[in-house]
């Protein structure tokens, strides 16, 4: 098998909760040691990959900075790459407004005449700020998200993700986004950029199946299903999906990987 690289989802893949997933540590260790490459992937377009550094390094797993990759990061790379819309209105955070700018875009304020909307994960919305980006769309400016996601898991129960506000503009306005991150082209290219291979050279391990699996399974790159997060194997069944391999966690994708002679057994 031509591996030589890998995109791997973190939450429910690389960590559950507060804690690594079964064989993560030592699979992310044995990639580092390898000389094969990884990018990490989050939809989560509300914190900067600094967070997710810090984050994976305290769980044992260190990364550097640009094997990290957020939707926001990959919509903002997007909109450079593609479009010539330099000035969004940003409804998300800092954070996002942050990987706009490093992307070469302009965020842009709502009396500022900015000539597109990129919504992400707000985690700092204020009805001010949902009204502004309202009437941006309602006015017919081309408008974007980071991803589609509807709710995210917290200890506390389900909370509203950059879905729900999607779906609140769409009450006001009637109109959806062009949805960016996974599992759209713009997260792949980003994150094949990042790892500097093509496609064929690349395997998604992911745990949802309506994000992970559809960015291999849409783009013709091999992916494995983990059921340590959100999919269980009933909910794979009622799919009709099939990711190329399916492991119980992110260390049963690493034994095989030995198993297959990609990674070397120790
Ligand atoms: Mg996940």
């Amino acid at each position: 098998m031509q591996l030589k690289g890998f995109l791997i989802d973190m939450d429910g893949t690389l960590y559950i909760g507060p804690r690594a997933s079964t064989g993560a540590v030592a699979f992310m260790n044995q990639l580092a040691a390898s000389g094969l490459r990884r990018v990490v992937l989050t939809n989560n377009s509300s914190r900067s990959g600094a967070r997710y550094v810090e984050r994976l390094t305290a769980l044992g797993m260190p990364v550097r900075p640009e094997e990290v990759l957020t939707s926001g990061e990959a919509a903002a790379a997007w909109l450079q790459g593609h479009t010539a819309l330099r000035r969004p209105y940003i409804l998300g955070t800092q954070a996002l407004a942050d990987a706009a700018g490093a992307a070469g875009l302009t965020p842009t304020p709502f009396e500022g005449e900015p000539d597109c909307v990129l919504l992400g994960y707000d985690l700092d919305l204020t009805y001010a700020r949902l009204t502004e980006a309202a009437l941006l769309i309602a006015g017919g400016l081309p408008y974007y998200a980071t991803h589609a996601d509807l709710t995210c898991i917290d200890p506390r129960g389900l909370l509203p993700d950059a879905g729900a506000l999607i779906a609140a503009l769409e009450a006001t306005t009637t109109r959806r986004p062009i949805i960016l991150g996974k599992p759209t082209t713009s997260m792949l290219e980003a994150g094949l950029g990042r790892l500097g291979l093509s496609r064929g050279e690349v395997m998604i391990i992911g745990d949802q199946l309506d994000t992970d699996i559809p960015l291999g399974l849409n783009h013709g790159v091999r992916c494995a299903l983990v059921l340590s997060g959100e999919t269980s194997a009933a909910r794979l069944a009622d799919s009709g999906l099939r990711p190329d391999w399916v492991c119980a966690h992110v260390g049963e994708v690493h034994q095989r990987l030995i198993e297959e002679g990609v990674l070397g057994g120790g």
